[in-house]
C-alpha cells in the first residue's frame, strides 16, 4: 500500500515482516496532509476495516466511539502540535458495529527545524485488560454492597445501621426535628429454633427482614438487622405518634405472615415485641444512650406480655430518661 514507514534498503523486507507479524498494529500519519502513509495489515483481522480504507486522519477519528472521540482527538492533536509523544485508550469501531478497546502509542517525528512532520505509532488491542478491569470494578462494587448487607436476610446490616444512625443523629441535632428508633425482637425465638430447627429459624428471619422492609416507606427510613433475632428501624423526621403507627404496622405485618410457632406462649404464630423511642438530641445525648433507652422499652414490652410495643420519649442527657 502507500508509502512504507521503512526506507527501501536491504533490510526493508526483514523489518516489514517483523512489523507486520507483531500483534501491535503499526501506522504512520503525515502531519501536513493528515493522511495515512501506512497502516499494518493486522488492522483488518482486528477491526474488519481494510488496510486501504484508512486514508485520512478523519477515518481514524470517525472510527472512535463517540463518547471517547472528542477527548482522544483533542488530546492527540494538542500533544502532537507540541511535539510530545503520548498514548490514548479508546474504543475503536469495528466494521460490524462492535467496539474494541485500543491503546494507541504515538511518537512524534520532527524535521530538521523541529517542526512536526509525521506521527508514527502502534495500536494495541487491550480488550482483555479492559474486561479484567471492568470485572474487578464490578467485584469491588459488589464487595462494597456486601459489606453493608446482612448475609442471611439481604437487608442492611449492623454496620449500615450504625453509619445511618450517626448521620441522622447529626441531622436531627441540626434541624431540631424528632428522630425515632424502633427495636424489634422476635418472641420466644429460642423455642422456635428448638422446635423447628435452625434452617426454619433462618427462613423465619429472612421473611421477617423482608416484611419489615415494606413497613417503612420513606426514602430515608432505614431497616436493618441489629443482630440475632433483633431488627431495627431508623426513622428520621418522625415524631412519636407516627413512629408508633409504623411500629404497630410492623407488628401486624409480622402476624399477617402467619408463620406457625406452636411453642409460643403468646399465639400459635410468630409475633414480635417492639421498643419505640423518639428524641430531639441535645448536645449531651448520645446515640448509644438512645439505643440503650429504646432497648429498655423493648424489655418492658416483653415483660408486659410480648406481641406489643412500648413507646417512650427519650433524651435529656440521662441514659434512662425515656418516659414511657
Ligand atoms: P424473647 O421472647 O424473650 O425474646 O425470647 P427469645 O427466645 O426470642 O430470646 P433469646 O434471646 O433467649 O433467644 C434468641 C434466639 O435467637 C436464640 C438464638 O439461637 C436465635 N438466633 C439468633 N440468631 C439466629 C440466626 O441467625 N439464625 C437462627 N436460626 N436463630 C438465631
Ligand atoms: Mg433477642
Ligand atoms: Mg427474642
Amino acid at each position: 500500500m502507500l508509502d512504507p514507514i521503512l526506507p527501501a534498503d536491504a533490510d526493508h523486507a526483514v523489518y516489514k515482516t517483523l512489523l507486520e507479524s507483531t500483534k501491535a498494529i503499526p501506522w504512520k500519519i503525515d502531519w501536513k496532509s493528515m493522511t495515512f502513509a501506512y497502516i499494518g495489515p493486522q488492522i483488518e483481522p482486528l477491526l474488519g476495516w481494510t488496510q486501504q480504507s484508512w486514508i485520512s486522519a478523519n477515518d481514524w477519528a470517525e472510527r472512535i466511539h463517540e463518547e471517547d472521540r472528542e477527548r482522544v482527538v483533542n488530546f492527540c492533536i494538542a500533544q502532537s502540535q507540541c511535539g510530545i509523544d503520548h498514548e490514548a485508550d479508546y474504543r475503536a469501531l469495528t466494521k460490524n458495529g462492535d467496539y474494541v478497546w485500543i491503546r494507541d502509542v504515538v511518537h512524534v517525528m520532527r524535521d530538521a527545524n523541529g517542526e512536526t512532520e509525521a506521527l508514527v505509532g502502534f495500536m494495541f488491542d487491550i480488550s482483555e485488560r479492559k474486561k479484567t478491569e471492568e470485572q474487578l470494578l464490578a467485584l469491588q462494587r459488589q464487595l462494597e454492597e456486601y459489606s453493608y448487607k446482612d448475609g442471611l436476610t439481604g437487608i442492611n446490616n449492623r454496620r449500615m445501621f450504625d453509619s445511618i444512625l450517626d448521620i441522622e443523629w447529626g441531622n436531627a441535632q441540626r434541624t431540631r426535628r424528632p428522630l425515632s428508633l424502633i427495636l424489634l425482637d422476635i418472641d420466644y425465638f429460642k423455642q422456635f429454633n428448638d422446635h423447628y430447627g435452625h434452617i426454619r429459624g433462618d427462613d423465619c428471619l429472612k421473611r421477617i427482614g423482608q416484611t419489615l422492609q415494606s413497613a417503612a416507606a420513606r426514602p430515608r427510613d432505614c431497616v436493618a438487622r441489629f443482630g440475632g433475632e433483633e431488627f431495627v428501624l431508623v426513622l428520621p423526621e418522625t415524631d412519636g405518634e407516627s413512629a408508633q403507627k409504623i411500629a404497630e404496622r410492623c407488628r401486624k405485618l409480622v402476624r399477617k405472615e402467619q408463620i406457625a410457632h406452636e411453642q409460643s406462649n403468646v399465639a400459635q404464630l410468630v409475633t414480635v415485641s417492639l421498643g419505640v423511642g423518639t428524641i430531639i438530641p441535645e448536645a449531651h445525648d448520645t446515640p448509644l444512650a438512645f439505643i440503650e433507652a429504646v432497648d429498655r422499652l423493648l424489655y418492658q414490652a416483653k415483660q408486659q406480655g410480648r406481641d406489643r410495643l412500648q413507646y417512650g420519649h427519650c433524651g435529656g442527657g440521662e441514659a434512662d430518661a425515656c418516659q414511657a
